[in-house]
């Protein structure tokens, strides 16, 4: 039988603020990007081998629920973190974009593993040479295959994103300009 004891974890840092005796008062900006940190919905859109490795990084071993990142979505409409996965086809290349458009605001984006990042070893007529082309990315993992760990470092670069950025990302002029220089609307 397991002896593995649940471990309540109480040293979790807090954002900053004012405290005193009894209070402790922080802006809503803050507890809003600690609260998105914590509750990614990953969106594995996964095509080739990195797929596995992105299977891997779920598995008890790196167990990446430790994130946050427990609820994997297979709707775009429930999930907030697209991670691709694997070569993608330019004939692939606009449902990856309408799967994008579908997600909901505030939404980011890992390019997993080279081919995703940049067409890997795939320099070919047929393969698109990097999501970027066709939508954001936020955070670019390298490798061919990447380890669970450098997945995992990812998912962190996109919490650190998360927890910094505003509010209503969509309200910046800086990320209006950057949709619409995707054609996104
Ligand atoms: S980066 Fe390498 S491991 Fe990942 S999908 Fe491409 S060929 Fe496969």
């Amino acid at each position: 039988m397991s002896d593995n004891k649940p471990v309540i974890r109480m040293d979790a840092e807090a954002p900053e603020g004012y405290e005193g005796e009894g209070f402790f008062a922080t802006n809503l900006s803050s507890v809003i990007g600690m609260a998105r940190k914590f509750s990614l919905w990953p969106l594995p859109f996964a095509t080739s081998c990195c797929g596995i490795e992105f299977m891997a990084t779920l598995n008890p071993t790196f167990d990446a629920s430790r994130f946050g990142m427990e609820r994997n979505s297979f709707s775009p409409r429930q999930a907030d973190m697209l991670m691709v996965c694997g070569t993608i086809a330019k004939k692939l290349g606009p449902v990856l974009k309408q799967v994008y458009t579908q997600m909901a605001e505030p939404k980011w984006v890992i390019a997993v593993g080279a081919c995703a990042s940049s067409g890997g070893i795939f320099d070919t007529y047929s393969v698109l040479q990097g999501i970027d082309k066709i939508i954001p990315v936020d955070v670019y993992v390298p490798g061919c295959p990447p380890r669970p760990e450098q997945i995992i470092e990812g998912v962190m670069q996109v919490q650190a994103l998360c927890e910094s950025e505003s509010i209503r990302r969509r309200d910046m002029p800086e990320y209006q300009s950057l949709l619409e220089s995707y054609d996104i609307k």
